[in-house]
């Protein structure tokens, strides 16, 4: 008995799937140097542009002097500190919820919320697309699981005639890897006549959507009788690290008393929490921003589809450009590259077999002659991947 790691490592070199980490020689922002190459870049989360922002590093440095670095405990022990609190009270007050909680990362609070709420003889049913820290999370909390077609009310609807327990549905926001929005007005209704609740991980609607960048829940008008358990993610349009889930009383109480991945875990660095709240003030003031990322979602859309290339159905900053095959996908990536424009290739496991992609992400940071620029090199390149 061994462990052939060796083998399985070639398998996976020889199926176009072998993953490397791009080493980043430079802040985010649209102009990065990687692995030693200057390099206009659309692949990061960071679509507010506010990851280096000015306001935001000094809050990040004052919340350092006056408050240290580490976090030192969980929050239950002596690592709940100020900031930590006051970031979760204006996060409660920014999605209109009775109270919110602040987690280390967006994959635990995902975990924590799943597995708080839902356990043996309960059921959990998740969009198959949706990120895989649901997905992981609706396994380990041990209740039934079961995915329903792709943001499909009726697939939701006849896994819900067979549901027991407690009914947790799980969607994302913003499908990551897709962009296209959750239907949720019918998934709630459809839910709502079970009893089941409502779980959306908004990860990528915070900051780019509704009008205050309160996210899909503020796009839609819906509240805590729709959508009981809001979570979002402070790593992606807020520029910081982190996640939260925001809900009621009674929902912040039994995270905090029964969610292992809340409880067993050092609470995140104050200052970050410090930078947080610069970062939400803002993402909720400068409007400007979201103008200007709407505008150039649209100039992408419309000269991507002048070139040919496949988009999806998608009004969000996550902008793919379907290609299917992942050797493909790896080529455009690499002939982009060699023009000084970076955009990663999403491949399978990450979407389905079948559907590679590259992903191109938009931000409010990138200029228009910058996506001049992306336009502009799509079109030279795409003929040589579409013929090839
Ligand atoms: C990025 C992401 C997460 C994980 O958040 P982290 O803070 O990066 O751990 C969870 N859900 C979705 C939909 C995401 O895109």
């Amino acid at each position: 008995m061994s462990f052939d790691l060796q083998s399985r490592l070639a398998e996976r070199r020889a199926a176009h799937l072998y993953r490397q980490r791009p080493l980043l020689d430079s802040p985010q922002g649209p102009e990065v140097v990687v692995d030693g190459q200057p390099l206009l870049a659309f692949c990061s989360n960071d679509y507010l542009g506010l990851a280096n922002h000015p306001e935001v590093i000094r809050a990040l440095q004052r919340g350092a002097e006056q408050w240290g670095v580490g976090g030192g405990a969980s929050h239950l022990v002596i690592g709940h500190s100020g900031p930590h609190h006051a970031l979760e009270e204006a996060l409660a007050e920014f999605t209109g919820r009775p109270r919110a909680l602040l987690f280390s990362t967006g994959y635990m609070a995902n975990l924590a919320a799943v597995t708080a709420l839902v356990g043996q003889g309960d059921t959990v049913l998740e969009d198959r697309l949706n990120h895989a820290s649901l997905l992981d999370a609706g396994l380990l909390s041990g209740a039934r699981f079961s995915r329903y077609l792709h943001n499909d009310a009726a697939s939701l609807a006849s896994r819900l005639e067979k549901a027991t327990g407690n009914t947790l549905v799980v969607t994302d926001g913003v499908f990551s890897m897709d962009g296209d929005l959750a239907d949720l007005p019918n998934l709630c209704t459809v839910a709502k006549a079970k009893g089941a609740w409502v779980m959306v991980d908004d990860a990528h609607g915070f900051g780019p959507l509704g009008a205050n960048g309160g996210g899909i829940v503020e796009q839609f008008g819906l509240g805590l009788d729709d959508v009981q358990v809001l979570v979002g993610t402070l790593g992606k349009a807020f520029g910081t690290a982190g996640a939260f889930v925001a809900g009621s009383e009674e929902l912040i109480e039994t995270l905090i008393q029964f969610a292992r991945p809340y409880i067993y875990t050092t609470s995140q660095p104050p200052a970050v929490a410090c930078a947080t709240l610069k970062s939400l003030e803002l993402l909720r003031s400068e409007g400007w921003r979201r103008e200007h990322l709407a505008r150039l979602i649209a100039r992408f859309r419309e000269g991507a589809e002048a070139i040919g290339l496949a988009l999806m159905d998608s009004p969000t900053p996550i902008q793919p450009i379907l290609i299917g095959d992942s050797e493909r996908a790896m080529k455009l990536s690499a002939l982009l590259k060699a023009r000084g424009i970076l955009v990663g290739a999403i491949r399978p496991p990450t979407v389905p077999a079948g559907s590679a992609r590259l992903r191109v992400t938009l931000s409010a940071a990138h200029s228009e002659a910058q996506l001049e620029r992306l336009l502009e090199a799509l079109a030279a390149c795409w003929p040589e991947v579409r013929d090839a």
